[in-house]
């Protein structure tokens, strides 16, 4: 996903693009692993001193609502992490400890789960499947 596509897609459903939006959208872009808010937060501060991790989530939320990002941990609210969208459907481990994710490059609703939907005569058009635990460093500290 490219910035001006993020840009483009807000405008087309009616959102300013502040200067603050394009940030946390640039941040997010340059991120490697999917970010929380709080650590979009920290990489904006410089930027932004007044920006508040409420407005940081509220844009991360609403580009979800657009379609545009995944989110992860979803159980968990402000500790969610998030990733745009456009990257081919997989899943994540979640680490209950450090809140760490990962992304498996894996399905594993493909088979079992969504014929199983499919037989209660059900139209699947997409699901959420996380897996919680610990990260070999949280179980190392253990
Ligand atoms: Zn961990
Ligand atoms: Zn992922
Ligand atoms: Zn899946």
């Amino acid at each position: 996903m490219k910035s001006e596509q993020v840009v483009h897609r807000f405008k087309e459903k009616g959102y300013k693009i502040t200067p603050q939006r394009r940030a946390i959208i640039n941040a997010l872009l340059l991120a490697k692993q999917p970010a929380t808010a709080g650590e979009l937060l920290q990489e904006l501060r410089d930027l932004f001193p007044d920006i508040s991790l409420d407005t940081v989530y509220r844009n991360l939320k609403l580009l979800t609502d657009l379609g545009l990002l995944n989110q992860i941990n979803v159980k968990s609210g402000e500790t969610s992490r998030f990733e745009f969208s456009d990257c081919p459907h997989h899943h994540h481990l979640v680490c209950m400890q450090c809140g760490a994710s990962r992304c498996l490059d894996y399905c594993a609703m493909e088979k079992g789960g969504l014929a199983a939907a499919e037989e209660h005569g059900f139209e699947v058009v997409g699901h959420v499947f996380e897996i919680y635990g610990y990260c070999p460093g949280c179980r190392g500290a253990n």
